[in-house]
């Protein structure tokens, strides 16, 4: 287990402002949940991340449970080389998958600016 490093603190914070459910009828965050849960980055720690080369994955524990909502936020990577997945469990940022949506592997994580959303 590790705290998240920089970059994923700020991709994170990103799709937590701008992603959209990925079901059109999903359950939507309010702007005050996205900023509860952004506030509570820094306790964010990485448990797992995905050794397949092809994707970025990564689980996340120890942010404190305030909300009572589960959704799945996405965007897109510019492009459309990728998919990215943002898993809220139970009020809580669990799951960050970045998947490739063609044949090239997703290497690196995602700079913000070219954020789809
Ligand atoms: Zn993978």
């Amino acid at each position: 287990m590790r705290a998240i490093n920089s970059d994923e603190r700020q991709l994170l914070e990103s799709l937590l402002v701008s992603a959209q459910p990925l079901s059109k009828d999903g359950p939507n965050l309010t702007t005050q949940e996205r900023r509860a849960l952004i506030n509570s980055l820094h306790s964010l720690d990485v448990e797992t991340s995905c050794t397949c080369h092809t994707c970025i994955s990564l689980s996340f524990t120890g942010q404190r449970r305030a909300l009572d909502i589960t959704t799945v936020l996405s965007a897109e990577v510019e492009g459309g080389s990728a998919l990215i997945l943002l898993h809220i469990i139970d009020g809580a940022v669990r799951e960050l998958e970045i998947a490739p949506t063609g044949n090239l592997p997703v290497s690196a994580l995602p700079n913000p600016d070219v954020l789809i959303f």
